[in-house]
């Protein structure tokens, strides 16, 4: 029955592609405008529905949930125009008389599977670059925040014809039987594991894929780093939104000489931003089930405790927490931790610590707090990361004109901005021959070219 239902639909909105409706500018531009209209009249119960399923703090959900989305598709309606254009390149001398140019066509009908940390952005984001390239979609949203998923449905279902953009619920049986589908692309966002089983999926149809996933993502703090910015913005960057952030900081490697200052000043911030009691601040957000709950106290349980520590599964709250004297062997150590518990590690040279982040896989987010610019160049130059940021966190995300993605087992493909356009894009070559005379050395005998014309 649900195989069925989604082969109904797939053909559906395939049969929907060939029409060549969702290819005009004029199309893509009014189904963009469409999107921001649907998210601004439900923008009230989109922060609602966060603030209940996740306790996230309007602002922090305005922030990063809805305002990113609305500056998303603003640049895209700003610049699709431009993307749109077939773009002639030069041709070599051997090739004179003739022209080359590449045509952004879209895949097709792709297929858009999205995580639970931030339901709303991680499942729009995609769906923006999408549209913008011309494709019809189709979103599965994560049963683990299932109001919001809900909700993307309504608002979904209210603006868009579903031959089009279609939203299916569900969790992983239905993940399972979209990925037996022929879809002409895949963008995933999720964890490692399931990214393994969606590219071993779309490799049996050849399908091109786009893997955002997560991993163990370092902050170093070096000798000269400036330590009351780096306090604040690393406990900003660990803690908002629980620490259920793929770039957020996973664990921190402080320099000997500045660990104790650091810590010092990261637990004055953790009460600066969240009071004595985040529990009840308002402003910090909740696990999203008990069992990711039970999952991180566990890990406290275990640790030395720096500052923090408290928690309460059945009401998924887990107090800002930072734990040292930790070993590579600990459990936290083994997995993403996606939460709020961070490892304090300290280091003497830097290279100790480049040997310390190689001893993982490639990580999704690297932050580096240094004024020294050799310290930055060498880090730059020696370690292979997604993406990251000198002296902050988070906020290379946060801007169309860095593309957004992972390397390794942290991802395959980057979007955002021009980015997503170009992911859900084929770039299609074609060379334009003339007609009007025949070079002849191509030929095994060579007077034939001139021969034909
Ligand atoms: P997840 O991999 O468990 O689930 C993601 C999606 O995959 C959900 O829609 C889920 O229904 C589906 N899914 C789950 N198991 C499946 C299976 N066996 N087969 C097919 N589909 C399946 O991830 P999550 O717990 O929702 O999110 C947390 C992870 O996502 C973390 O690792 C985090 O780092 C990563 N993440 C990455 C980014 C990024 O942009 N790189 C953003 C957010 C989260």
């Amino acid at each position: 029955m649900l195989a069925n239902d989604i082969e109904r639909k797939l053909h559906s909105q395939k049969q929907y592609f060939f029409t060549g409706a969702t290819k005009p500018y004029a199309f893509r531009l009014s189904q963009l405008k469409r999107l921001k209209q649907v998210i601004k009249k439900y923008e009230a119960e989109l922060l609602d529905t966060l603030e209940a399923e996740l306790r996230k703090p309007g602002q922090e959900s305005y922030l990063t949930e809805i305002g990113v989305t609305y500056e998303e598709i603003n640049f895209t309606i700003k610049h699709l125009k431009r993307w749109m254009k077939p773009r002639k390149v030069t041709t070599p001398l051997t090739h004179i008389g003739s022209s080359g140019v590449i045509y952004p066509e879209p895949y097709g009908v792709s297929l858009i599977i999205a995580p639970w940390n931030y339901p709303v952005q991680l499942a729009l984001a995609p769906l923006i670059g999408a549209i913008a390239a011309g494709n019809c979609a189709m979103l599965k949203p994560s049963e683990l925040t299932p109001r919001t998923s809900a909700l993307l449905k309504k608002m979904m279902d209210e603006t868009f014809d579903e031959n089009y953009v279609a939203v299916v619920e569900g969790g992983v049986e239905v993940s399972t039987e979209l990925l037996k589908q022929r879809f002409d692309a895949i963008f995933f966002t999720g964890s490692v594991p399931v990214g393994k089983i969606v590219m071993e999926a779309a490799a049996k149809h050849l399908t091109p894929v786009t893997l955002e996933l997560g991993g163990k993502s370092p902050s170093i703090v070096g000798p000269t780093a400036n330590l009351e910015l780096t306090a604040k913005r690393i406990v900003w960057g660990k803690f908002s939104n629980a620490g259920q952030t793929c770039i957020a900081p996973d664990y921190l490697l402080a320099h000997h000489s500045v660990k104790q200052k650091l810590l010092e000043r990261m637990e004055h911030y953790i009460v600066e931003l969240y009071g004595a009691n985040p529990r009840v601040s308002g402003h910090y957000g909740s696990i999203v089930t008990e069992r990711h709950a039970r999952r991180l106290a566990d890990f406290i349980d275990k640790a030395h405790i720096v500052r923090g520590g408290k928690y309460d599964t059945a009401d998924r709250y887990i107090e800002p927490t930072i734990i040292d004297q930790v070993t590579l062997e600990d459990q936290v150590m083994q997995e993403e931790i996606f939460g709020p518990v961070l490892p304090v590690f300290e280091y003497k040279e830097l290279d100790e610590a480049i040997q310390f982040i190689r001893s993982f896989e490639k990580p999704l987010a690297l932050y580096l707090f240094s004024t020294d610019s050799a310290e930055i160049d060498t880090m730059l130059q020696q370690i292979s990361f997604g993406g990251g940021c000198i002296n902050d966190t988070l906020t290379h995300i946060a801007t169309p004109y860095l593309p957004f993605g992972g390397v390794g087992q942290s991802g395959v493909g980057a979007y955002h901005g021009k980015a997503s356009f170009d992911v859900f894009t084929h770039h299609k070559s074609v060379l334009h021959q003339t007609v009007a005379f025949d070079l002849p050395a191509r030929y095994a005998n060579s007077r034939l070219g001139a021969k034909l014309v």
